[in-house]
C-alpha cells in the first residue's frame, strides 16, 4: 500500500476507489462514505500523529468508556464545489472552536488546529472527486472524537480518537415539516449538556421523536424543562419565528446550542435590515399570533438542512397552519446563505475558506 507524509499526517491511499459504485445524482443524506477516514489517538497525555487510511471497520475493546459513559462529542460540517471545481469550506473554524468547547463539556482533550482543520483540509483534498457539485448536494464532514480507553470506572478515559468521516450527500429535507410542541420530555436543563453535540443529547430525542412520528407530525418543537412554556429548538436545529416582519429566535445558553447557521442568519437579517429579536418566545405568544393571523413563517436552521421551513404546528391536540409565503424570508435566507457556500455571491462577511 501506498504511504506518504504530507504535513504530518501520514496518508495511506485505498488499493480500489468505490467512487463508481456512487449515483451522485440520486444521493440521500449521510449514508455513502468517502474512500478514507482520518483517525488521530490521544494517548499518555498527548495527541500522536494523524493518519488518512481507507474508510473501515475500526477496532476497539468492549471495556473502552464510550461503550458504557458515553464520552463522544461530533460536528457537522460541508465542504460546496462550485462549477469550476473549487471547494470551500463555511465559517471552519466556529465548528473547530464549537468541538473544543463540547469537548470540555464531556472532560475531553481538546483537538488542536493543525489535526481538526489541517486533518480535515488533507482528507477533503484526497477525496476531492467525492465532492458532489449538483445543486443542493454538498460533502457532508462529520469529524467526531470518543473514549477509546478502558476501564469500568466511571470517570473520563485515558485515551479518545479523534476521527473525520466524509459523506456525499444530497438535499436533507424535500419539503416543509409538520411539528409538535413537546410538553412531557425535554432536550436539555440548565447546567446540563444541550449545549455540547455529545451523542446522548440526541440518542435522548429519539423516543420522544419516534412519539411524534406516530401522531404524524416529522419532529419535535424543543420547550423549556421547567415549564415547557419557552421555545428552544427544533429537533436538532435552532428555530426561528417570524411575528409580523420580526424574527425572534431564542438566546443560546446552556440548553441552547449555538448553531453556526443560526448565528449566518442573524447577521444576514442585520445586512439586510431585518428586525430580528433575541429573546424568549413562550408557546402563549406564539399560539396568540397564529389566532391573531400575524405568525407569518416558523423555520430550523442547521448545516444540513440549512434552512426548513415549518408548515405546521401541533399544540394540545389543535394543529396551527402557517401561510405560504411568497419570498419568504425562509426562501431569502437559504438563498444568502448557499449563495455564499457555493461561490455564487460576493462573500461580503468572510465566511467561505477555499480548499
Ligand atoms: C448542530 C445543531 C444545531 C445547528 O448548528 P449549526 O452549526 O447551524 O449546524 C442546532 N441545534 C442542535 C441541537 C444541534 O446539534
Amino acid at each position: 500500500m501506498e504511504s506518504t507524509t504530507n504535513n504530518a499526517i501520514t496518508i495511506e491511499k485505498a488499493q480500489n476507489s468505490k467512487i463508481a459504485e456512487v449515483d451522485f445524482d440520486n444521493l440521500a443524506f449521510g449514508s455513502v462514505f468517502s474512500d478514507h477516514m482520518l483517525v488521530c489517538d490521544y494517548r499518555n497525555g498527548a495527541w500522536e500523529t494523524p493518519k488518512i487510511i481507507p474508510y473501515g471497520p475500526i477496532s476497539l475493546m468492549p471495556s473502552a468508556k464510550i461503550f458504557h459513559y458515553g464520552q463522544s462529542i461530533f460536528e457537522g460540517m460541508k465542504a460546496y464545489k462550485d462549477n469550476k471545481d473549487d471547494i470551500f469550506l463555511f465559517r471552519p473554524a466556529d465548528n473547530h472552536k464549537r468541538f473544543n468547547i463540547s469537548a470540555s463539556r464531556m472532560a475531553m482533550p481538546e483537538v488542536p488546529v493543525e489535526h481538526f482543520i489541517e486533518g480535515l483540509k488533507a482528507l477533503l483534498t484526497l477525496d476531492k472527486a467525492w465532492i458532489p457539485q449538483t445543486e443542493g448536494s454538498a460533502m457532508y464532514i462529520r469529524p467526531f472524537m470518543f473514549a477509546s480507553g478502558e476501564g469500568f470506572h466511571a470517570s473520563p478515559a485515558d485515551a479518545y480518537k479523534f476521527m473525520v468521516c466524509l459523506a456525499p450527500s444530497g438535499p436533507y429535507f424535500a419539503g416543509k415539516v409538520k411539528v409538535l410542541i413537546e410538553e412531557k420530555y425535554s432536550r436539555s436543563a440548565n447546567g446540563g449538556v444541550g449545549y455540547a453535540k455529545t451523542g446522548g443529547n440526541y440518542a435522548g430525542q429519539f423516543h420522544p421523536t419516534q412519539l411524534a412520528k406516530e401522531k404524524g407530525y416529522h419532529q419535535v418543537i424543543w420547550t423549556d424543562d421547567h415549564n415547557h412554556e419557552n421555545i428552544e429548538e427544533a429537533g436538532a436545529m435552532n428555530i426561528f419565528v417570524r411575528i409580523g416582519d420580526t424574527l425572534i429566535t431564542g438566546p443560546t445558553s446552556d440548553r441552547i446550542l449555538n448553531g453556526i447557521t443560526r448565528k449566518s442568519v442573524l447577521e444576514i437579517a442585520a445586512a439586510e435590515g431585518i428586525k430580528t429579536e433575541v429573546r424568549t418566545l413562550t408557546v402563549t405568544e406564539l399560539v396568540a399570533a397564529a389566532k391573531a393571523g400575524t405568525l407569518k413563517e416558523m423555520f430550523g436552521t442547521g448545516t444540513a438542512a440549512v434552512i426548513s421551513p415549518i408548515s405546521t404546528f401541533g399544540y394540545r391536540a389543535t394543529d396551527y397552519q402557517l401561510p405560504d409565503l411568497e419570498n419568504s424570508y425562509a426562501d431569502r435566507f437559504k438563498k444568502s446563505i448557499t449563495d455564499i457556500q457555493y461561490n455564487r455571491s460576493e462573500d461580503t462577511f468572510g465566511w467561505r475558506v477555499k480548499l
